[in-house]
C-alpha cells in the first residue's frame, strides 16, 4: 500500500541511496580476521545514519556477537534483531532507566562513579549480580573514570558489590595517526588499570581498538575490537590504500537541464558565472539531504565517470553541476554524488568533514535501496 506524501500518481523516484550489507558483513569478517579476538559492530547513530535495523541483523547473521550503540533507545530497537548477542549502551546509565537495561538484557558502559551507584543499586534491588562495562578515561576527558575516581573506586571495593566489571574500555584519541604518542600512553594506562583491579576482577577482559585503532601494533586490537566507521567503508588508515569494501552510493536526479551564455551567473550569490557555453544540470539533493553547503564550486558528480563540476551554491534542495563534457544527458537521468569515483572520505575531504560526517548526515528523502538485507525473521 502506497501512503503519506510520497504517493502522488506518477511520481519520479527521488534521488537513491544504495547501501550494500554485503560489502558491510564482508568488512565486518575482514577486521574480525585481523586479530584472535573479538569483533563487536558500533551501530550507533542509526548505523553511522545507514540504517541499524538492516546493519545490526546483517552483522549478526555474519557471527557478530557484541553491538554498542551510544543511547538506550538505540540498543532497545536492535536488541530483538540481535539474538543472543550482548547490546552495550555507550552512554551508559541514568536515574530510572537500570530496570530497562535489565529486562532488556541490554548492558551499560559505566563512565562514573555516581553511574556505578546506580548500578549497584539496581544489583541489591533485584537481588542479582548484573554485568556491565567499565569505561577509564585514558586521555580524552570526554566519557570514563577519571584517575581520582579510579583511585577511589580501589580503596572502596564494596562499591563494586553486585556488579560484574565484564570488560574495562577506552577510546584511543589519536588511532588514525598510527606514530603519534598517545596511543602507547593510553594503552599503557588501561593495562596499569587492569593489573590494579586484577585481584577483584580476574576475569575482566579489555575492550579498546576502534576501527583504526585494529590497524595499529596487535595488542591494541585487545579481547574486544569496536570497529564502527570501518564497517562502513570509511578509510581506516588515512594516506594509504583503504583496506576496505566500499558501501555506499549516492545517485542524484536530473530534473533540469539548461544552456547557458558565456558570463552567466548560477545559484545564490553567483559565485559561479560560465567562462564558455555551458550545459547545466539541476539534480534535486542540497544540503537538506546531507549535501554539504560546504561543497560548493568543491565536488564533482560522474556520468558513467566523467566528472561533471559542481558548480555554484549547494542550495536546500537543489545542486548544479556542470555537465558540457558530458553528451547525451536526459531529464530523469543520474549523477553519481557518492560511489566509486566519489567516496565518503573523498567527499568529506572536499567538504573539510570527515566521511563520519558524510555518512552520518545522508538525508531522509532518498530512496534507500539495500543490497543483501537479512530477510525478517
Ligand atoms: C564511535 C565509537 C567507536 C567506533 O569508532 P570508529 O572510529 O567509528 O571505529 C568505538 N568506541 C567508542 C567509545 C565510540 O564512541
Amino acid at each position: 500500500m502506497r501512503c503519506g506524501f510520497n504517493t502522488t500518481v506518477n511520481s519520479t523516484p527521488p534521488s537513491r541511496l544504495t547501501i550494500n550489507l554485503d560489502a558491510i558483513a564482508a568488512n565486518w569478517r575482514l577486521l574480525d580476521a585481523r586479530h584472535p579476538g573479538q569483533t563487536a559492530g558500533v551501530v550507533k547513530a542509526n548505523a553511522y545514519g545507514l540504517g541499524a535495523t538492516y546493519v545490526a541483523p546483517k552483522l549478526f547473521a555474519a557471527g557478530c556477537k557484541h553491538f554498542f550503540t551510544a543511547h538506550l533507545a538505540e540498543a532497545l530497537t536492535i536488541r530483538p534483531l540481535v539474538g543472543q548477542a550482548q547490546v552495550m549502551v555507550l552512554h551508559g546509565v541514568l536515574p530510572g532507566e537500570a530496570e530497562i537495561f535489565v529486562q532488556h538484557d541490554i548492558t551499560p558502559v559505566l563512565s562514573s562513579l555516581p553511574e556505578v551507584a546506580l548500578w549497584g543499586a539496581a544489583a541489591k534491588r533485584l537481588g542479582r549480580r548484573l554485568p556491565a562495562f567499565l569505561q577509564i578515561d585514558t586521555g580524552m576527558s570526554r566519557l570514563g573514570l577519571s584517575f581520582e575516581e579510579i583511585e577511589r573506586l580501589f580503596n572502596n571495593p564494596d562499591w563494586l558489590t553486585g556488579i560484574n566489571i565484564i570488560y574495562v574500555m577506552t577510546h584511543l584519541m589519536n588511532a588514525e595517526i598510527a606514530e603519534h604518542p598517545s596511543n602507547a600512553a593510553q594503552y599503557q594506562r588501561i593495562s596499569q588499570f587492569q593489573r590494579q583491579f586484577q585481584a577483584q576482577f580476574p576475569d575482566m577482559k579489555l575492550s579498546l581498538a576502534n576501527s583504526s585503532g585494529l590497524f595499529l601494533a596487535p595488542q591494541f586490537a585487545s579481547d574486544l575490537a569496536r570497529p564502527g566507521a570501518a564497517l562502513y567503508g570509511i578509510n581506516p588508515t588515512p594516506g594509504q590504500a583503504n583496506p576496505l569494501h566500499p558501501v555506499v552510493a549516492l545517485h542524484g536526479k536530473i530534473i533540469a537541464l539548461r544552456d547557458i551564455k558565456p558570463g552567466t551567473e548560477v545559484g545564490y550569490n553567483g559565485v559561479w558565472a560560465a567562462q564558455r557555453p555551458s550545459r547545466i544540470a539541476t539534480v534535486a539533493v542540497g544540503y537538506a539531504d546531507g549535501y554539504f553547503r560546504s561543497l560548493t564550486n568543491r565536488a564533482c558528480g560522474y556520468f558513467d565517470g566523467t566528472p561533471a563540476p559542481l558548480v555554484g551554491r549547494v542550495s536546500m534542495d537543489l545542486t548544479t553541476f556542470d555537465v558540457t563534457e558530458i553528451a547525451n544527458l536526459n531529464l530523469g537521468d543520474s549523477l553519481e554524488l557518492l560511489g566509486p569515483h566519489c567516496t565518503p572520505d573523498d567527499l568529506a575531504r572536499a567538504a573539510n568533514t570527515n566521511g563520519y560526517e558524510v555518512l552520518t548526515a545522508l538525508g531522509a528523502r532518498y530512496e534507500r535501496h539495500y543490497i543483501g538485507a537479512v530477510p525478517a525473521t
